[in-house]
């Protein structure tokens, strides 16, 4: 008569490394805490995904722990190409540091605890399989689709708990015997493995969340699958493998998770292994525009579910995650608020602090929070920012940046930290759109729009205004009622008035604010701009001269 063991041994023959082997091969880490990254590589980084990964970097670091990555790509149907690396350089734009992982540096593996992509690990899951087997808690099952439809259906029609659990499982209660035999006919094959569950539907398990606190739910009665047709193994047995393996203390993941808690903690018993912690993130919604109603920001529907978006748009990583900080927890505005200055590294972040229900996304708040980042850094910051998201999404302008630099600090830096300081700047394309003008090339290119917009205005006397204003306006004075005052006395002369009570008195071609308007427009082909005499200060007289030359042809 054939025993578990001998059912082991027929299906992994190969198979003689143990489970107490592995343990001893990668032994209990020193540092306090180990935390990890578990994307599977199914395109872009998520913004949900940027959500997890910051939330676990920054409590491995606040605890000196180790942060891993580990890429799970067992299912290579929903696997993409090169996604794992295109994951990895978003991680590194965050600044969300990786002490362990793959492809990190020279293409290879960095740390003790790899490999760190799953679909490398596959001899480390047989060594766990065979020892369910070997214990009579795994099973080879050869159930067909059309087998498992129909007792859904059934389940379902019924009224039953559904699943594959207790008699709904053909193999489930198999001999050996019977399993080895027919293993034996099917050419030793089998489609997949069941992990062989305590079946009860009725008990409870009670566990401690680190963000939820005490979470009681029904037991694990399923006989889920864990090792499929392809060798590889589901998540489920993946995660006690691996963060058994790579030693991780502390598993944060998304709430999709929560309900296979207790399966997770069956298979840890059924190893005779210690569980991690856990805590479970609350997932990322939004109110749907169509229905008001709120739902899960979806890859599928949300263009600003793939953190690329955001690049592109021109929002900083910085910016971004301040404000995955608003999203995670509840007291980092006001920490924030009284520490305008100090880095994220300083706040304290804890677990039990989180939202345990989804936290809205929202794209006001989050162009608020990039302002205040971009209004607060300093003007030589925002220009090497600016910088390599311009040489990235807007080569040409990322050209006069760098043939310009002081020129294009100068044109960042007006009213910025002053007591008027419009805050100008949420995202990088808006320091782009506000600063095109003050280069030549492209002031030029706006001699449409600067002639429409120029129709639009009063232009009496302007020729002869621009004559004397070039010839006589002092571009040094730092005062801005001295600068005032130039423009104004000179306007008088063509008709121009001071102000509105003596226009009314009239005998004026029109009021100083005309002539503002048209200087605006004539050098930088807009009608709002930053404070004028700042603009004409940066460009300096000889370009503002030449500008305004232009007008008289
Ligand atoms: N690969 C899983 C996911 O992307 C990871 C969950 C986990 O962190 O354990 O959802």
């Amino acid at each position: 008569m054939a025993t578990w063991h001998d059912l082991a041994e027929q299906l992994f023959p190969k198979v003689t490394t143990t489970i107490p082997d592995l343990l001893a091969k990668y032994p209990e880490r020193t540092e306090p805490v180990a935390l990890r990254f578990a994307p599977s590589p199914t395109g872009y980084l998520h913004f949900g995904g940027l959500y997890t990964s910051f939330v676990g970097w920054k409590y491995a670091k606040e605890h000196q722990g180790i942060y891993f990555l580990r890429i799970e790509d067992t299912d290579q149907k929903r696997e993409v190409e090169g996604a794992a690396s295109l994951l990895i350089q978003s991680l590194k734009k965050f600044g969300i540091t990786i002490d362990e992982g793959p492809l990190w540096e020279n293409e290879s593996d960095v740390g003790e605890y790899g490999p760190y992509f799953q679909s490398k690990r596959a001899d480390f899951y047989k060594v766990f399989i065979k020892h369910l087997i070997r214990e009579g808690l795994a099973y080879p099952c050869r159930m067909s689709e059309g087998e498992l439809n129909t007792i859904r259906d059934t389940q379902m029609k019924s009224k039953q708990i559904p699943g594959i659990y207790g008699r709904y499982s053909t193999y489930r209660d198999w001999t050996p015997d019977q399993l080895l035999e027919r293993y034996n006919q099917e050419g030793q094959t089998f489609s997949v493995l069941r992990f062989r569950s305590h079946g009860d539907t009725s008990k409870k398990i009670v566990f401690e969340d680190e963000i939820r606190g005490v979470v009681s739910m029904i037991d694990n009665y399923n006989d889920i699958v864990i090792l499929k047709g392809d060798g590889l193994p589901t998540y489920h047995l993946a995660h006690i493998v691996d963060d058994t393996l790579m030693r991780a203390s502390l598993v944060t993941r998304g709430e999709e998770w929560l309900t296979s808690v207790p399966l997770h903690l069956q298979l840890f018993d059924a190893f005779g292994l210690r569980a991690p912690k856990y805590a479970h993130l609350a997932t990322i919604c939004k109110i749907d525009a169509e229905t008001g109603k709120k739902r899960k920001l979806s890859k599928r529907h949300d263009p600003e579910a793939n953190v690329h978006f955001f690049f592109e748009k021109g929002y900083s990583t910085q910016g971004l995650i301040e404000y995955i900080l608003t999203l995670a927890s509840s007291s980092f505005e006001d920490w924030r608020r009284e520490n305008p200055l100090l880095p994220i590294s300083d706040f304290d972040f804890r677990l039990d602090k989180m939202n345990v229900s989804g936290p809205l996304f929202d794209e006001v708040k989050l162009n608020w929070v990039n302002n205040a980042y971009l209004s607060a850094i300093s003007t030589p910051e925002l220009y090497q920012q600016t910088l390599a998201w311009a040489e990235e999404f807007q080569p040409e302008f990322s050209t006069y940046l760098k043939q310009y630099p002081e020129y294009a600090e100068a044109a960042m830096n007006i009213e910025r930290h002053t007591e008027k300081d419009p805050k100008r700047f949420t995202l990088y394309s808006d320091v782009q759109h506000q600063l095109l003008f003050f280069f030549d090339t492209e002031w030029e290119k706006g001699r449409a729009q600067r002639i429409d917009l120029l129709s639009e205005l009063n232009q009496e006397n302007l020729p002869a205004f621009v004559k004397d204003y070039i010839n006589n306006v002092d571009l040094t004075t730092e005062d801005a009622w001295v600068r005032f005052s130039q423009l104004k006395e000179i306007g008088r002369k063509y008709g121009y008035a001071a102000n509105n009570a003596e226009f009314k008195e009239g005998g004026f071609v029109g009021k100083v604010g005309d002539l503002a308007m048209f200087l605006r427009v004539q050098l930088c082909n807009a009608k709002q701009t930053p404070d004028l005499f700042s603009v004409m200060k940066v460009m300096g007289k000889a370009r503002v001269v030449e500008r305004l030359e232009k007008y008289l042809g």
